[in-house]
C-alpha cells in the first residue's frame, strides 16, 4: 500500500479507468486525467470515493504542454507524486494508408502519443528524481503491440508513435535508473475498449480476435493488473523493460 499520488493520463475511460480504480485500491491518491469527457472522469472519481479512496479529475489534453503543466500542478497540491501512467492516447481513422495521410493527422498523433508522454515523463522525473530531492517513483508507459506489428493498412502512424514509446522507455529507464525511478512499458494487444470506435471500427477487436493465439480479446482490467504490478515493489528490479499483455499476439 502507498499513500502517494498516481497520475493516470486518460484515466476516465478504458484501460486508464481500470488502472485508476486498481491504483486507488492499492492506496494511491489518484489524479484522473481526461481529455474532454468530464462526466466519465467524474464517475471514476465517484467510484473511488465510494470505496473511501481519494481521487481528483483534471482536464488534460496531453497534446498541450500548458495542460500538462496544469495537470502536474494539480497533482502537487494533492500530495507527493509516486507514479505516472502515460496512458492517454489516440488512434487515427482506421484503414488509411500512409499515402493518404495528412500532415495534420500525423502531427497530432505524434503530439499526443509521443510528445505528450515525454513531457509528462519530464515533469514526473523533475518531481521524483533523487537528483532533484525527490523520493523516487515509477513511470509506466502504455505502448501497443502495434509497435512490433506495424499496423499496415490500418494506422502505421499510430504504430510508429508506439515504437517511439518503446525506445523512450528503454532510454529513460537507463537514464534515471540511478535516480530512484523505474520506467517500464506495457504493450497491450486487442483490448475491448472504445478506442476502436474512435478509429471508426467499433468491432475491430472482436473481428480480429481469431488472430490472437489465445483466440480472444483482452480486458482493460487485465492490462490494469499488469500496470499495477509494474508500479509495485514486486517489480523492484524491472526497469527499461517492455511487457506484452496481448494473449500472445
Ligand atoms: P479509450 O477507451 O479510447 O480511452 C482513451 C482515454 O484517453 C480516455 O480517458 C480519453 O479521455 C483519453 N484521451 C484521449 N485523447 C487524449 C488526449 N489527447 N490527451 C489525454 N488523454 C486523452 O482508449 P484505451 O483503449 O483505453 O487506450 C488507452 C491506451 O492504451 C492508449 O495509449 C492506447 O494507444 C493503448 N492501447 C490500447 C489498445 C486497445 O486495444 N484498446 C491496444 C494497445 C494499446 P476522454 O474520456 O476525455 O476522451
Amino acid at each position: 500500500m502507498t499513500d502517494r499520488v498516481a497520475i493516470i493520463t486518460g484515466g476516465s475511460r478504458g484501460i486508464g479507468r481500470a488502472t485508476a480504480l486498481a491504483a486507488a485500491a492499492r492506496g494511491y491518491k489518484v489524479v484522473v486525467g481526461y481529455a474532454s469527457n468530464q462526466a466519465a472522469a467524474n464517475e471514476v472519481v465517484a467510484s473511488i470515493e465510494a470505496k473511501n479512496g481519494k481521487a481528483i479529475a483534471v482536464k488534460c489534453d496531453v497534446g498541450s504542454e500548458s495542460a500538462i503543466l496544469a495537470l502536474f500542478a494539480a497533482a502537487d497540491a494533492f500530495g507527493t507524486l509516486g507514479a505516472l501512467v502515460n496512458n492517454g492516447g489516440i488512434v487515427g481513422k482506421s484503414g488509411v494508408r500512409v499515402d493518404e495521410m495528412s500532415a495534420e493527422r500525423i502531427q497530432r498523433m505524434m503530439a499526443v502519443n509521443v510528445t505528450g508522454s515525454i513531457l509528462c515523463a519530464r515533469e514526473a522525473v523533475k518531481r521524483m528524481s533523487t537528483r532533484h530531492g525527490g523520493k523516487g517513483g515509477v513511470i509506466v508507459n502504455v505502448s501497443s503491440v502495434a509497435a512490433k506489428l506495424g499496423s499496415a493498412n490500418t494506422y502505421v502512424d499510430y504504430a510508429a508513435s508506439k515504437g517511439a514509446i518503446d525506445s523512450f522507455t528503454v532510454g529513460l529507464g537507463h537514464e534515471v535508473a540511478g535516480d530512484g525511478i523505474r520506467v517500464a512499458a506495457i504493450r497491450p494487444g486487442l483490448i475491448d475498449t472504445e478506442i476502436h470506435a474512435s478509429g471508426g471500427e467499433p468491432d475491430r477487436a472482436h473481428r480480429l480476435a481469431h488472430m490472437v493465439p489465445m483466440k480472444r480479446v483482452g480486458t482493460a482490467d487485465e492490462i490494469a493488473k499488469a500496470i499495477l504490478w509494474l508500479m509495485s515493489d514486486d517489480a523492484s528490479y524491472v526497469t527499461g523493460a517492455i511487457l506484452d499483455v496481448s494473449g500472445g499476439r
